[in-house]
């Protein structure tokens, strides 16, 4: 396909879901010219303020906004769109709503792939596995033009990506990754592990629990070079895994 005509959109739960799943894979594509898009589904505002408190619990959501739109430029993502529900009640959103705001973005950022978490949600967190299924379910509707019509011209995703269960240094360990399930693309993102801390430390109220996923474990430089995804429902290639999301498009 046209170089210039690549694009990928995220769609998360939270600000920094972007970052801990794929800021690497970010970085890499927006040097290769590719354009970027970020869709976040809460403020996540339920979630701590930082370790001393960098805000108030009633802050939150403005300052995690602020903390992801840092990343976001750190990463190389140029354009964000807010779905506006709340932390830990996106179960409860009205899925006809969901449904025609996503497909009203997917249709007009016109993603040749999109990315979101797996369907468990990479931790069952309850709010990744709903933004898991109401990407899978829009994904599916922009491509039916009877959707929603005045949302837009239907627009076929080449891809579907879910971030893969299984955790990147397990990855890193196997010896015959493509045996793996849930094991589809793996890239290598060590050239951009700076960008990535620099991301993740954006996201100054979530430090702690940053800090003991990425910084304060014995193989951080490992967690921090790879990052890998499981495909959806698309066709699978005999050549899994790839090494480039954009392989056979
Ligand atoms: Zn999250």
């Amino acid at each position: 396909m046209n170089e210039d005509e690549r694009s990928i959109l995220f769609i998360f739960a939270h600000p920094d879901d972007e970052t801990f799943t794929c800021a690497g894979t970010a970085c890499r594509y927006a040097a290769e010219g590719v354009r970027l898009a970020l869709v976040t589904a809460t403020r996540g505002e339920a979630g701590k303020c930082g370790q001393p408190p960098v805000c108030s619990q009633e802050e939150l959501p403005a300052v995690r906004e602020g903390e992801l739109r840092r990343a976001a430029e750190i990463i190389g993502i140029g354009e964000l769109h807010f779905l506006d529900y709340k932390d830990k009640e996106l179960t409860a959103a009205p899925v006809e709503e969901v449904r025609r705001a996503l497909v009203r973005i997917i249709r007009e950022v016109r993603p040749t792939i999109v990315i979101t978490f797996d369907p468990e949600g990479l931790n069952l967190h309850p709010d990744h596995i709903a933004i898991s299924r109401f990407t899978s379910d829009a994904v599916a509707a922009a491509a039916d033009a009877r959707w929603f019509p005045e949302a837009g011209d239907a627009h076929e995703v080449e891809r579907l990506l879910w971030t893969t269960p299984k955790r990147f240094d397990e990855v890193a360990a196997l010896d015959n990754p493509d045996r793996e399930a849930g094991v589809d693309y793996i890239l290598d993102v060590s050239y951009w592990r700076q960008a990535k801390a620099e991301a993740l430390r954006a996201h100054r109220t979530q430090q702690e629990s940053i800090n003991k996923i990425f910084f304060e474990i014995p193989n951080s430089e490992v967690i921090l070079s790879m990052e890998v995804y499981r495909q959806a429902w698309n066709p699978r290639s005999k050549q899994l895994p790839f090494g480039d999301l954009f392989a056979e498009l």
